[in-house]
This record gives structure tokens, C-alpha cells and sequence, in this order.
């Protein structure tokens, strides 16, 4: 059944994730001043599932219980399907104005898929898709948070798996026991890990090279796995709303997930040893397509938050009247669109995969992926460029509040804006863009979806452009 907030967090502080915080260990990351905030804000995005307002949009009738569960969930067999898919990755994302990309709905969305699509899994071995099938209704129904770690340790790129310094830097299977699979090594980012459960998919691709096989695996843990941790990175949490009104709400922390001689339970295997079937994993099953469907859906209602943000920017500043601001204005106006063109042209491009799942077209959403780790830059730009200076001389909630906080009333208001409120908008902006979270962000658009330049390369392979270099040849009369 879909869960509350307060079931999120009664689960992360009983059974926390294996937390490592700059040598020390997290006891609870319910109260931890670099997880408390992100946590309170899981935990209100599983409340909405209950409010009366938003519960038809955010949950459907479980298959199985009739009680109502994420909408994430939902399998895709039509356009319908997508469509009410699609209206809660919004709702959610429009909480968070897009700044955490991995909300549970993103995964949930790949879990869907492959159980969907779960008899591509049986031709590794017939149990590997039950196992599938299982493992989705049991995530469905506890409606648990997942996080996952698809990269191998950045060590040396220029070789395979096999060839690091050592054979288990990546994550290999050291032996097989009758109780399941040891695993060894570590996988390069998770974020989020404020977890109930990692997924451990493929994501670069294999190369069909010997030792290869010792790699190519799928699996899920709970986070709390003996021998399982997570190596967190610098935390980025403002503490206070008002000064930091998006770090201190949206920090999804990353980490690197370390498996030391991990058991894996054979019910938890979804993949093992078949270097083939881990490199087309996400593409034949669908993920892919309902990843990215759930990915162009957040990168709107960021998009949103970001024209908000710059319009509201120039008109508390007067910049609004500038032709030039108008148009940096108007950029942003064009790449909300053309995202929107792309979210809404793959639902109604959609169409059924080899397993029946009902998969929002690739390459619309190729589009989409490809595109914005390009725009989100410039994004970012448009808001340094008409921001300016604001950016940086922020009185904080405190300085209001000091001997000199009449100066600041005077002193720090914008035209139409009052002091405090221009100061909680220029925050907003630099904590979107210029903090320590606001520099991940740019970052994460960069590379959450894979390395920009192979994913481009990938387009390259997989899109047909034979019709259009039969075009060309017709026109030069090359017929024949
Ligand atoms: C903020 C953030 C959050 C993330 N969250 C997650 C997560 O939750 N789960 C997850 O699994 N991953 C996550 N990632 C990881 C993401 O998938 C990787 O960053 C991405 O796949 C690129 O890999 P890399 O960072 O190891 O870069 P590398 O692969 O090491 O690339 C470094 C440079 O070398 C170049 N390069 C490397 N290999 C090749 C090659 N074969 N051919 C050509 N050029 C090459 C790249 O183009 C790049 O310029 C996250 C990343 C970021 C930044």
C-alpha cells in the first residue's frame, strides 16, 4: 500500500542504510543535519499520496490488494497509462521544483518495465524472471525507495572491467554458495541513498571480452546489507529555509556504494553471468524509454521553476524592461517548450515493445536526453546574467533581524519587491545555481543519464538515417 511519510521514516531510523559520513558512521539519518532535510521532504511526497487532493493523481488500486499504491507503478499497456504516469512524476516533481532527480517514481518506473518485460530475464534462466516479477510486487506493495548504482569506480577508463589494478574494483562475483551469489567491489555513485533498497544494474556497456562475464550482473539489496555501504560525498544541506531555501529541503546526498563480500540471495538475482543480456537490459525491456519518460517530465517542471525564477528576477530589479533581458527570458521560454514538445510527442508516439509494454517513443526522448545536459548550462547562465551581482550580496534571515536590519529594508529592496522578499528570491536563485547544491545540479544534468559524449555516440549508432541519406541520393539522381 502506498506509505506515509511517517512509515519512511520509521523504516530509514530502524533500519537505517550503512552510512558513512567523512570516516564516521551515520547512526540516523532521520535526525542527521546532512539527511533530515531530504528525508522530511521524501516524507511529504509519500504524505501527498494521502492527501485527498492529489491521491487519484499520485496512487491507483493495487492488482493484487486493491489498496492503493504509487502511481509509478502503474503498468503501461496504452497511452492512457502514460498519460496518468506522466501526471504524477509532474505533481511530485512540481514539490521538489524539479531539483531532485531521483525521486523513488524514477525507479520505480525501470522496476515496472522489467516486470513487465520479465520474460526477457528468462533467457538467462526462467527463475531470473520470477525473481523480476516478485521483487516489483514486493516494492510495489511496501512501496519502498530505491536507489541505484550502475557505474564501475572512475580508476582507469582507457580499460575494461577486468583489467583494473584489481579484478574487484568493480562489482564481481567472487563465488556462488546454495544461498546465493558473493559479491565484491564497489559501484561508482548512488544517489540518494536514504534508501530502502539499492539496485545494482548494468549500465556501461560490457565489452564481450573474457572475465567479462564476471561483471555482467543484476541485483537488489535492502541498503542495510551486512558488508553493504555507502561512502557519502560533502554534504551540500543549508540549514535554514530562509537562507537556504532549496539545499536545505532537496540534498539527495550521493555516495559510492562498497560491496565487501556481499551476499546476494538467488530471489534476488535478475541477472548473472550473460554479458548479452546486461548490455540490452534497459533498451529491450523498455526502461530506458520509461526512465527517460519520467526524466523529460522533471526537466519541465524545473524548467518552470527557472523561468519563474528569472522573470520574477528582472521584475524585482527592473531588468524586465531591457531588451536584452526579454530575450534571455524568452530563451528559457523556448527550451521549457521544446521539452514540453518532447514529453508530449513521446507519449503520442508511444507504442508496444516486443513484451508488451507500452513504451513512450525512444527517440523522442532521445531528444529530450540528449538535448538538455546542453541547455541546462545555459540555463544556469541566463540566471547568472540577469541576476548579477544580487546573486552574491545576500542578506541572510538574520541580518534582517540585527542592529542594522532597517538598512537592510532600505538598502536590499527591489522595485516592486520588499527587502525580505527580494532577499528570499535572490537565496532561491543562488542556491539553485551558485551554492554548493546549485553547482551539483549543473553537474547532474551533465552526467546523471550516462557520459553526454558515448550517450551521443549511441544516438549515432541506434538512429535510422537511412531515409535520409536516401533523400540526399534521390536528389542528386544517385537512384540505382
Ligand atoms: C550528480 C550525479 C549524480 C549521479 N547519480 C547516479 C546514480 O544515482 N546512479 C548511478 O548509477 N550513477 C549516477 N551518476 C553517475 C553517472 O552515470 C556518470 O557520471 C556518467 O555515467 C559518466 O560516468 P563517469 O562519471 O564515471 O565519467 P567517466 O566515464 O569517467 O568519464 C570521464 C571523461 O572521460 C570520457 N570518457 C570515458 N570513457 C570514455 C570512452 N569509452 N569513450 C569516450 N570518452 C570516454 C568522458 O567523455 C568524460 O569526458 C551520477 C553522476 C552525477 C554527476
Amino acid at each position: 500500500m502506498a506509505r506515509t511519510g511517517a512509515e519512511y521514516i520509521e523504516a530509514l531510523r530502524t533500519n537505517p542504510p550503512n552510512l558513512w559520513l567523512k570516516g564516521e558512521r551515520v547512526e540516523d539519518p532521520t535526525t542527521h543535519p546532512a539527511f533530515a532535510g531530504v528525508v522530511r521532504s521524501m516524507a511529504a511526497l509519500y504524505d501527498l499520496q494521502h492527501d485527498p487532493a492529489w491521491r487519484e493523481v499520485l496512487a491507483y488500486p493495487s492488482p493484487k490488494t486493491g489498496q492503493p499504491v504509487g502511481m509509478s507503478f502503474r503498468e503501461a499497456k496504452s497511452r492512457e497509462d502514460l498519460e496518468k504516469r506522466a501526471a504524477a512524476y509532474k505533481a511530485w516533481a512540481d514539490r521538489t521544483l524539479g531539483l531532485m532527480g531521483r525521486t523513488p517514481d524514477y525507479l520505480n518506473a525501470a522496476l515496472t518495465a522489467y516486470a513487465q518485460a520479465a520474460e526477457f530475464f528468462a533467457q538467462g534462466d526462467p527463475k531470473f524472471a520470477e525473481n523480476v516479477r516478485n521483487y516489483y510486487e514486493f516494492v510495489r506493495e511496501h512501496d519502498l525507495c530505491t536507489t541505484h548504482a550502475l557505474t564501475n569506480p572512475q580508476v582507469n577508463r582507457a580499460k575494461g572491467p577486468a583489467e583494473q589494478p584489481d579484478p574487484y574494483i568493480p562489482v564481481g562475483v567472487v563465488r556462488e554458495t546454495k544461498e546465493g551469489v558473493i559479491v565484491r567491489g564497489a559501484r561508482m555513485l548512488a544517489t540518494l541513498p536514504v534508501a530502502d533498497e539499492i539496485l545494482v544494474f548494468p549500465s556501461t556497456v560490457l565489452k564481450n571480452e573474457p572475465g567479462a562475464e564476471r561483471y555482467a550482473l543484476a541485483f537488489a539489496l535492502p541498503t542495510n546489507t551486512p558488508g553493504l555501504h555507502f561512502v557519502c560525498r560533502e554534504p551540500l544541506a543549508g540549514d535554514s529555509p530562509f537562507d537556504h531555501p532549496v539545499s536545505s529541503r532537496f540534498e539527495e546526498m550521493d555516495a559510492m556504494a562498497i560491496f565487501d563480500d556481499v551476499l546476494v540471495p538467488w530471489e534476488r538475482i535478475f541477472i548473472l553471468g550473460s554479458v548479452e543480456l546486461t548490455n540490452r537490459a534497459y533498451a529491450d525491456t523498455g526502461a530506458l524509454n520509461h526512465m527517460a519518460h519520467q526524466v523529460v517530465v522533471h526537466k519541465v517542471a524545473k524548467t518552470e521553476a527557472f523561468l519563474g525564477l528569472v522573470a520574477l528576477i528582472a521584475e524585482g530589479i527592473g531588468a524586465d524592461r531591457f531588451g536584452h533581458v526579454q530575450e534571455k527570458i524568452a530563451e528559457v521560454v523556448v527550451y521549457l517548450e521544446t521539452m514540453r514538445a518532447f514529453w508530449k510527442a513521446a507519449e503520442a508516439e508511444g507504442h508496444e515493445n516486443d513484451y508488451g509494454v507500452f513504451v513512450p517513443s525512444r527517440a523522442k526522448l532521445d531528444g529530450a536526453r540528449n538535448l538538455y545536459p546542453r541547455l541546462y548550462p545555459r540555463i544556469r547562465e541566463i540566471v547568472q546574467q540577469i541576476g548579477a551581482g544580487g546573486l552574491i550580496l545576500l542578506p541572510s534571515e538574520r541580518d534582517f533581524e540585527g542592529p542594522l536590519g532597517e538598512a537592510m529594508e532600505k538598502y536590499m529592496q527591489g522595485r516592486n519587491l520588499e527587502a525580505r522578499k527580494k532577499a528570499q528570491l535572490f537565496r532561491l536563485a543562488w542556491d539553485m545555481t551558485l551554492s554548493g547544491f546549485g553547482a551539483r545540479q549543473e553537474l547532474y544534468e551533465r552526467f546523471f543519464f550516462g557520459d553526454p559524449v558515448r550517450m551521443y555516440q549511441t544516438l549515432f549508432e541506434v538512429y535510422d538515417k537511412e531515409p535520409y541519406k536516401e533523400k540526399i541520393r534521390r536528389f542528386l539522381g544517385w537512384e540505382g
